[in-house]
């Protein structure tokens, strides 16, 4: 029993809390001074992965734009004008092709995403063939394409996909500030159908919303609570986007950021935590604070879907000042 955390705290034999969680505890630990949750922090870490190593991953937008879902954050809804022009599902060929790109630079697991409510019918045989033309690159796929039934998650599995990306985004209190066209049920949902058909979930949120810490600390609870926690847990930074109704939300505290890395750590400890969107608006320094508090996977690339990303060089520069070496695939 680890006494800090207070007596109805579960704790395995190193005194670290073990699942289900609950605000309270979660809390507890958040508001730990920062050198004691750093420190917990990466003592856990170390206990489960090498600490000095970062898995890459790339994501490519499949489909961009017209989105009928009103997601607050995003400049692909078609609920909002925000200027980006819409595109249609690209050829299998061409994903392919950019996904041997990214190998080639580095990259361990591609990331396919597209900008809708959920996958048609007409549309499946064209993602399944790219789930099968990556992997046989012999790279992890993953897939962001809104929900799914079961049904669609199980034809993805049997073609070899690997994780399937779908955030909760926020906590169910502020989740209706930011959503409003499918509910925080219909996401539990739809990792529930991923979960079931043995596709691994990356699931995470965005901070940065305009949210209060309780909420950071709910969303981090939902997640570390689920049947099992996800495998990946991407945490994202606003970046705010003129004409979405996030534009002007009040950006987050550089500090406040670790922190919900660091809890993310403590509460998941074999998953892996990536740094996702807003990493332009990270300095070297915080990015190196997220790594120590837990964070061992980072997107690359200049571009995530439609936002802005350090490119390859910047990467490659701060892993050398860090001495951060990339995760090779048969490791993880
Ligand atoms: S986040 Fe995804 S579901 Fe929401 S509007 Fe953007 S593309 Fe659509």
């Amino acid at each position: 029993m680890n006494a800090e955390l207070g007596p109805n705290l579960t704790s395995d034999p190193l005194g670290w809390a073990l699942p289900p969680w609950t605000r309270e505890e979660a809390q507890a630990i958040y508001d730990q001074p920062f050198n004691d949750l750093l420190f917990r922090a990466q003592t856990i870490h170390r206990e489960n992965f090498d600490p000095n190593r970062v898995q890459l991953s790339r994501l490519l937008s499949i489909k961009t734009g017209g989105c009928p879902e009103d997601c607050g954050y995003c400049s692909q809804s078609a609920h909002h004008e925000t200027g980006l022009k819409a595109s249609k599902l690209m050829e299998v060929q061409r994903v392919i092709a950019e996904a041997r790109k990214a190998r080639d630079a580095g990259a361990t697991r591609y990331c396919m995403g597209a900008a809708w409510r959920s996958p048609k019918e007409r549309d499946m045989e064209a993602v399944v063939a790219m789930v099968e033309g990556v992997k046989a690159l012999g790279m992890e796929t993953c897939m962001t394409l809104g929900m799914l039934d079961l049904e669609q998650a199980a034809r993805l599995k049997q073609a070899g996909l690997d994780y399937y990306n779908h955030n909760i985004d926020t906590s169910e209190r502020y989740y209706g500030e930011v959503i409003s066209t499918r509910s925080f049920a219909d996401r539990l949902d739809t990792l529930e159908n991923v979960r079931q058909s043995g596709i691994k979930v990356c699931c995470g949120g965005i901070v940065g919303m305009g949210e209060e810490p309780v909420d950071r600390i709910d969303m981090l609870v939902t997640l570390a609570n689920l049947p099992e926690p996800p495998d990946s847990v991407p945490i994202n930074m606003l970046i705010p986007i003129a004409g979405t109704p996030l534009a002007d939300a009040s950006p987050i505290e550089p500090i406040e950021f670790v922190r919900t890395i660091a809890l993310a750590r403590i509460m998941m400890p074999k998953s892996y935590i990536r740094l996702s969107a807003g990493r332009t608006a990270m300095s070297d320094e915080m990015q190196a604070l997220c790594f120590f508090a837990g964070a061992n996977s980072v997107f690359v690339g200049d571009t995530l879907l439609t936002a802005g990303n350090p490119g390859q060089d910047e990467d490659a520069l701060l892993f050398r000042r860090l001495g951060i070496e990339r995760m090779e695939l048969e490791a993880e």
